[in-house]
């Protein structure tokens, strides 16, 4: 058995919340005075965080520095690497068999969260429910990781026959390279519905309470 190592990996970007990268970096000066004790502990579970500075010194203006048109964002790196294992086909020297071997899944998410050095329990209880709202994002990336390596696992051996050995495993490669880019679009796609469905369902995490209302009843 031949073996060639080919590595394979399509990364794709799914923005659920657009291209806006309003990011700014200033003093936040932070308010005092208020007996509320800031908390602002909201974990994202299997996913990493990135933060964007938000000025302002009074929730009404910080409310005002958020990224447009939503104050978060996940990106979803859809990533399956694998590489293949050739043989010799039945006792044809010009045959070659195409199988996929060690599938990996480098899927990852990436949430885009505000920071905002100032202290109030609305902001607190708007951050800790933008945190829930990406947190589906990221369920559902990594969902979609699963189904994609699941189902590249499962992709069959190609068998074909050429002038040479080397062109017949061209050949059967191709038919397996074709066959991961329609499974990768499916899967992608399918992802990119539900993100929809759910930023439908939820209006951007609006009905999760996801927007800041600094009028909050706290
Ligand atoms: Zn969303």
């Amino acid at each position: 058995m031949k073996l060639r190592n080919m590595l394979y990996a399509v990364p794709l970007m799914v923005s659920c919340h657009g291209d806006d990268e309003t990011s700014t970096t200033a003093d936040a000066s932070v308010s005092t005075g208020a007996d509320f004790d800031c908390e602002r502990d909201a974990p994202v579970k299997d996913g990493s965080v990135a933060h964007y500075q938000v000025e302002g010194s009074t929730c009404e203006e910080a409310a005002n520095n958020l990224m447009e048109p939503y104050a978060g964002e996940t990106e979803c790196n859809l990533k399956v690497d694998y590489s293949g294992s050739f043989a010799a086909a039945d006792t044809h020297e010009k045959c070659c068999r195409a199988s996929i071997s060690d599938v990996t899944n480098n899927t990852y998410a990436t949430v885009l969260l505000p920071h905002w050095e100032g202290c109030d329990p609305c902001f607190d209880k708007f951050y800790k429910n933008l945190v829930t709202h990406e947190q589906g994002h990221v369920d559902y990336c990594n969902e979609a990781g699963k189904t994609l390596e699941n189902r590249v696992k499962n992709i069959p051996s190609k068998t074909k026959c050429a002038m040479d050995y080397a062109a017949a495993c061209d050949l059967a490669w191709q038919e397996i390279e074709d066959e991961f880019n329609t499974i990768f679009d499916e899967v992608s796609n399918d992802l990119d519905q539900k993100d929809k469905q759910y930023d439908n369902d939820t209006n951007h995490g609006e009905t999760q309470g996801a927007t800041l209302n600094c009028n909050c009843e706290h």
